[in-house]
């Protein structure tokens, strides 16, 4: 199972330009902090990206990075595990 999901490690086909760095018809801003320990981080030219979010602080700007293969929920002040609520919702359907 594990080996289904496959890591997106190159940024094959990335170019550099004048906005940024250009993969797959977005431009790629840096990685950020919380990106530290990801799997998906792939470094071009010294610099680390996300191939799988363009704009890796905005992903974190509102809570965990769904995508973030290092951090998986988080626990919230009053010490309840935060978990997507669509995850939730389909964890719940199933009984689980
Ligand atoms: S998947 Fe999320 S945590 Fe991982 S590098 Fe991309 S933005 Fe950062």
């Amino acid at each position: 199972m594990a080996e289904d999901k496959k890591k997106v490690k190159a940024l094959d086909g990335a170019v550099m330009t004048t906005e940024g760095l250009s993969f797959k018809g977005f431009i790629l801003s840096p990685i950020v902090e919380n990106c530290t320990g990801c799997d998906r981080v792939a470094a071009f030219e010294e610099q680390s990206y996300c191939p799988a979010y363009a704009e890796p602080a905005k992903k974190w700007a509102r809570g965990i990075c769904n995508f973030a293969t290092h951090v998986k929920a988080t626990v919230d002040k009053e010490g309840k595990t935060k978990v997507n609520p669509l995850k939730a919702s389909k964890r719940a359907a199933k009984g689980r």
